[in-house]
């Protein structure tokens, strides 16, 4: 059994749809960011490429790289996932907690699992994933961008 430990941070800014763990979710802001600025997916790649020792997303997917603007980050997890395999691992779990201080996350957790699963061509119930607020405190607090950890268990394959 391997474990990874993955963390990312995007800014919330106007004009951009509000991505998350592959869903487009209702809010009058997005997140800033290269690709699709997806951090709740960031943060699950760098969990799995962390517990295989495979580099992170920033060595795979550099955003000096024009290929990777606007990304959909589950292509970029999808892919992250190919070189775990290579490496003759595979996904066992993910446990992922979001701090955001809006939109409330609860109704989408489901179907961001889902998607986060089947781009590992895994079950819904390997990933787990839980939203909270940071109780009005600092950058997450004032609404000014969102957090995400993860950590991912891959098993020899
Ligand atoms: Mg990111």
């Amino acid at each position: 059994m391997r474990v990874g430990i993955g963390y990312d941070s995007h800014k919330f800014v106007p004009g951009r749809p509000l991505i998350l763990g592959g869903q487009t979710i209702p809010f009058d802001k997005g997140l800033a960011g290269h690709s699709d600025a997806d951090a709740v997916a960031h943060a699950l790649i760098d969990a799995i490429l962390g517990a295989a020792a495979a580099g992170n997303i920033g060595s795979l997917f550099p955003d000096s790289d024009p290929r990777w603007q606007g990304a959909d980050s589950l292509a970029l997890l999808r892919a992250a996932y190919q070189e775990v395999r290579d490496r003759g691992l595979v996904f066992h779990q993910a446990d992922i907690t979001v701090i955001i201080e809006r939109p409330q996350l609860g109704p989408h957790t489901a179907a961001m699992a889902q998607a986060l699963a089947g781009a590992l061509g895994a079950e819904a119930g390997t990933i787990s994933i839980k939203a909270k607020t940071n109780e009005g405190m600092g950058f997450i607090g004032r609404g000014e961008g969102v957090a995400v950890m993860a950590v991912a268990t891959l098993e020899l394959s």
